[in-house]
């Protein structure tokens, strides 16, 4: 579904280059649900990045369910992402001006269908992750875990086939935690495939797969 080969990131800012990822082969395979550790600056949101196309590779390849998409324009990457991926960050991204329904339809407005049908698959995402009693509230009215899982409802609204989270539950505590946990796991029964940076030992193991990163290299 993902797969990387010999990606390499080096970053230049003036004189400083920095070799973010060093030689990455990675095939995510459909169905999955893979976790990614490692130290602060060892290039895990970097690779979650590339493969959710919103950085490019310095060198190597990226493959999108069978697509290479080192050809592809921006306007055919921002396409791919809408269709296939979804994004679930950290610190949310919620907008505080907009009700939690609103949140949740962003992705569809940059697809066609109407009004009607963008508030039921809103909804329909929203009683996937237990809010559907929260629709009107805005973000500032909810708990922490509340706003994570309308972000999550945001990421799925779109029926994308991978969902990309960057430590989902690191501004969370355990017990919410491991209820945006549990969301991600019946997501991924459901037949999501699911690539997730943490820090959380704990929480990786409850994932297929754990892929460790030191330095910008693969070590497991
Ligand atoms: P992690 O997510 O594991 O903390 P990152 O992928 O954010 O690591 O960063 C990997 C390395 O690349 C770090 O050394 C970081 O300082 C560097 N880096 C990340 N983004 C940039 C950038 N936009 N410009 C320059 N260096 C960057
Ligand atoms: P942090 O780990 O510092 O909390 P985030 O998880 O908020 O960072 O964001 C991870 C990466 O995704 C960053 O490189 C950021 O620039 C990028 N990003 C954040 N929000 C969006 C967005 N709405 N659309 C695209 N990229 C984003």
């Amino acid at each position: 579904m993902i797969k990387l080969q010999n990606v390499e990131k080096v970053y230049r800012t003036s004189a400083i280059e920095t070799l973010a990822l060093n030689n990455i082969n990675l095939h995510v395979r459909k169905g999955e649900f893979v976790s990614i550790m490692g130290p602060s600056g060892c290039g895990k949101s970097t690779l979650l990045n590339i493969m959710g196309l919103l950085d490019a590779p310095s060198q190597g390849q990226v493959e999108i369910d069978g697509s290479r998409v080192e050809r592809y324009t921006d306007k055919e990457l921002a396409s791919m992402r809408n269709q296939k991926l979804g994004f679930i960050f950290q610190s949310f991204h919620l907008i505080n001006d907009l009700s939690v329904m609103d949140n949740v339809e962003i992705p569809l407005l940059y697809r066609s269908g109407s009004a009607a049908e963008r508030r039921r698959l809103s909804q329909e995402a929203l009683e996937k992750v237990g809010l559907s009693n929260r629709m009107k509230h805005f973000p500032k009215q909810l708990s922490g875990g509340q706003k994570q899982r309308v972000a999550i409802a945001r990421a799925i609204v779109g029926k994308p086939e991978i969902i990309l989270a960057d430590e989902p539950t690191g501004n969370l505590d355990s017990a919410m935690g491991n209820e945006i946990l549990s969301i991600l796991q019946n997501l991924n029964q459901e037949g999501s495939t699911i690539v997730m940076v943490t820090h959380d030992d704990a929480m990786a193991k409850k994932t297929h797969r754990l892929v460790r990163l030191f330095d910008g290299t693969q070590v497991s």
